[in-house]
């Protein structure tokens, strides 16, 4: 058959594209390298709870036509994100606010907080002196002194990276926002909340009516197809969420990623475990991250529980790439691929990987729906 789109990848940039294409008249044909649709934001009902597999998503945005487009493939409840943090017998509100600040110092007034947060900001300027912060360490001394630093930033931060706070460059923290009121929402977003059902219903609404092949890489289709020869299915266009070094060969080197690993267990008979979604640990002897406690997105009423505990790791080709490494040698690597990318007429690059870019799920849907405007406009 004669396809308009081959997309690849059924995560939420191709599942949106795709989508909109074929509601514009094209014929589209999806596939994806593993056993299930919608990539890293696919959730699984285990016990009535719907398990967010690839980490933690919560949705969150200030783009209203975002937010009403993606309410018309689910509804979203009120969940509003608010983590706390665990270190050793302490425990406090994120992100930092009059409650991290009273659990911290005791203080109860925002100008007895203000006050406190600038003699700890002085004292560590004192130390640091005048000069430009040589790394992240510093620069985090500096924008909220030594309490904050050492309790909820650092071991956080060097279990992330997996390198000490002060062999990391500076630019990795612009700012540490502080808000001196007593909320802990996590977001600024105006619009926030979970889609009641999990995450893989959208994309299945949104894929509805387009044939997927899951289990199959672009390599092994193209290898089929040519397998096949005139009998293959063709293309007109292709668009491609996979990693960009991976579609070229890796004909300039690797990209890096940092990648996780997520250690999910049922806990049968135990209703409430930790009494949040989300517990970040930060101090670095604690191998994990955070626990996710999936029943509280949606406030399920299992007499069980489904808890997942995150671990950062170095990231080595095959492993899950989840985060890019946006420092000089990455980005100027990045830059030579997209030249690459950018001079194709008939392949489109998208998505987190395609673009080697961290997008929360509201951009990627933007960016996404950006796409296909252009191509439905160049179809006109
Ligand atoms: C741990 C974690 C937590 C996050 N939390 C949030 C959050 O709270 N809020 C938020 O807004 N965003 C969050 N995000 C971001 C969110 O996951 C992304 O915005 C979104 O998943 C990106 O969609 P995508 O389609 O670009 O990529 P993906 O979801 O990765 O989809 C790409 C798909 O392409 C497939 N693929 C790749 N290569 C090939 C190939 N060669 N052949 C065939 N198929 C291929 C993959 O299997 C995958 O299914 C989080 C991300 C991570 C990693």
């Amino acid at each position: 058959m004669r396809y308009d789109y081959l997309i690849v990848g059924a995560g939420l940039y191709g599942a949106v594209f795709a989508h909109e294409l074929k509601k514009a008249g094209s014929s589209c044909l999806v596939i994806d390298k593993r056993e299930h649709i919608a990539g890293n934001v696919y959730t699984e009902n285990m016990s009535g709870i719907n398990v967010h597999m690839y980490g933690a998503h919560i949705f969150h945005t200030s783009n209203k036509r975002v937010w009403q487009y993606v309410g018309q493939f689910a509804e979203f409840n009120n969940y509003i994100n608010s983590p706390v943090a665990v270190y050793g017998d302490e425990l406090y509100n994120l992100p930092f606010n009059m409650n991290t600040f009273h659990g911290l110092w005791g203080v109860k007034t925002p100008e007895q907080a203000r006050r406190k947060l600038d003699e700890e900001i002085a004292s560590a300027r004192e130390l640091l002196g005048d000069g430009e912060p040589a790394n992240l360490e510093q620069q985090a001394l500096r924008l909220v002194g030594r309490d904050i630093y050492e309790k909820l930033i650092k071991g956080y931060t060097e279990k992330q990276w997996g390198r000490d706070c002060t062999d990391l460059p500076a630019f990795i923290i612009r700012r540490l926002p502080v808000r001196f009121t007593y909320d802990n929402n996590y977001f600024n977003d105006r619009y926030q909340g979970i889609p009641m059902g999990g995450y893989t219903g959208i994309v299945e609404k949104l894929l509805d009516g387009i044939p997927v092949r899951l289990g199959c890489s672009y390599k092994e289709f193209m290898a089929e197809c040519e397998a096949k020869g005139s009998e293959a299915d063709t293309f007109a266009k292709i668009l491609y969420t996979g990693m960009i070094d991976e579609f070229y060969d890796y004909r300039f080197g690797e990209l890096e990623y940092r990648t996780l690993k997520f250690e999910t267990e049922m806990l049968t008979g135990v209703e409430n475990y930790q009494g949040n979604a989300v517990v970040n640990y930060t101090e670095r002897q604690i191998p994990y991250t955070r626990i996710i406690e999936h029943k509280h997105f949606e406030y399920a009423k299992s007499p069980d529980t489904v808890i997942t505990k995150e671990y950062p790791g170095k990231w080595s080709k095959g492993d899950e790439p989840y985060y890019p490494v946006n420092d000089e040698r990455n980005s100027a690597l990045y830059e030579k691929y997209k030249e690459l990318a950018d001079s194709e007429r008939d392949i489109i690059f998208g998505g987190r990987l395609g673009q080697y870019k961290y997008y929360d799920m509201d951009k990627v849907i933007e960016a996404a729906l950006d796409a296909a405007d252009k191509e439905i406009e160049g179809l006109m």
